[in-house]
C-alpha cells in the first residue's frame, strides 16, 4: 500500500514522499525527515492512535532512485476499520504495487510549494524587538494558497515525472490522465515530448536520453543523443546550466552530488525538462572560430523543472 500523501507531525501538514525529498535536498529548510514523524493522512485514524504509530519512507533521501519513492506502512503501523491506507487492502490484480507511481497529479503548479511551521520555533527571545511590519524570520515562512496542499496537485516536477516514467507501460492510462501547467491543460502523454520533436510544441516537458555531460566544473551542458531535424538537416540539441543559476540554488549540493555522477555515468540516463524551449542558434565552431554551425540550445532557468535520472523502457 502505497500513500499519496503522510502528515508530517513536525510541519503539521499532510505532504507527498516528493515534498519530502524537495525539503530534505533544501539547504534554507531546517528539515530531515528522519528527524520527522510521518503518520496516517486520514484525520479519523490519526487521531485514534498516539503519535508513535508511524509509517516509514522509501526514498526519501536517495539522491538517485529506480523504484517509486513512497510512504508504507511499517509491520506494526495500525489503522481503523475503514482506513482506505489500511495494509489489507490488497490491489486488485494482486500487482505489487510499489512499482509505479499511481497517484497522478493532476495540476504541476510552477510556483513552489512553502511549508508553513505551525508550532511556534522554540527560543525565540520576546524581549528582542521586532519590526512590526516584518514576518517572524522563520524559514518556514508564508504560506500560500491551502488549495495547492492537496495531493492533486504538486509543485514538485520529480512527482509527474515519476508518473509518467513509472507508467511508460501503459500508454492508455497516460493517454487518460489530465495535467495542467499554467494555462495548459492536455493529457500526461501529450505534455511529455521526446526532443527530436520538439519543434512540434512550445511550453511542453521535453526529455531525452542524454549523450554527454559537458563538466566546466562550475557550469554544464548536457547534450542530448538525438538530433533535430529542420529542412532536411539534423541539428544537435542541448541544455545549459550556468554558475549563476546553479550557485543560487536551494538545493545545489544535493544537485551537483547528482549531475557529477550523471557525468561520469556510463549508464543510460535522460533529461527532463520544463520551461524553455530549445531554439536554433549559430555558435561559433571550436575548430575553426570563424565558422559557425547551427543547434538547437537552450538556457534552463529553473533548476526546480530539471531533471537527470534512469529511465528504464522509455526507448
Ligand atoms: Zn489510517
Amino acid at each position: 500500500m502505497k500513500f499519496d500523501t503522510a502528515y508530517s507531525l513536525s510541519l503539521d501538514d499532510k505532504l507527498s514522499i516528493y515534498d519530502v525529498r524537495d525539503l530534505n535536498f533544501d539547504e534554507t529548510a531546517d528539515f530531515d525527515s528522519d528527524k520527522d514523524s510521518f503518520l496516517c493522512p486520514n484525520d479519523a485514524c490519526r487521531a485514534v492512535f498516539d503519535a508513535d504509530n508511524v509509517l516509514s519512507t522509501f526514498n526519501a533521501k536517495n539522491v538517485n532512485y529506480l523504484r517509486t519513492p513512497h510512504f508504507k506502512n511499517k509491520p506494526g503501523t495500525r489503522h481503523i476499520d475503514g482506513c482506505r491506507y489500511a495494509s489489507s487492502q490488497k490491489t486488485a490484480t494482486g500487482e505489487n504495487d510499489d512499482e509505479r507511481e499511481d497517484n497522478f497529479p493532476s495540476e504541476f503548479v510552477l510556483t513552489r510549494r512553502q511549508y508553513e511551521r505551525k508550532t511556534p520555533v522554540v527560543g525565540i527571545d520576546e524581549s528582542v524587538p521586532q519590526e512590526p511590519t516584518k514576518a517572524p524570520s522563520n524559514r518556514f515562512t508564508t504560506s500560500h494558497n491551502d488549495g495547492d496542499t492537496t495531493p492533486d496537485k504538486t509543485s514538485v516536477f520529480a512527482h509527474p515525472v515519476e508518473c509518467y516514467v513509472s507508467n511508460i507501460d501503459d500508454k492508455d492510462k497516460l493517454k487518460a490522465m489530465p495535467l495542467k501547467i499554467g494555462e495548459h491543460t492536455a493529457t500526461y502523454w501529450a505534455f511529455f515530448k521526446k526532443i527530436e520533436y520538439l519543434q512540434d510544441n512550445k511550453g511542453l516537458i521535453y526529455w531525452g536520453k542524454i549523450k554527454e555531460i559537458k563538466d566546466y566544473t562550475s557550469s554544464f551542458r548536457i547534450d542530448f543523443e538525438k538530433k533535430v531535424w529542420l529542412d532536411k538537416k539534423p541539428y544537435s540539441v542541448n541544455v545549459y546550466l550556468s554558475k549563476k543559476l546553479i550557485e543560487n540554488y536551494r538545493k545545489r549540493s544535493a544537485f551537483l552530488e547528482q549531475i557529477k555522477a550523471a557525468a561520469s555515468s556510463e549508464r543510460p540516463l535522460y533529461c527532463f525538462f520544463y520551461g524553455v524551449t530549445p531554439q536554433l542558434k549559430q555558435v561559433p565552431s571550436k575548430k575553426n572560430p570563424e565558422q559557425t554551425f547551427g543547434v538547437f540550445s537552450a538556457n534552463i532557468e529553473n533548476l526546480d523543472h530539471l531533471i537527470i535520472r534512469e529511465a528504464p523502457g522509455m526507448e
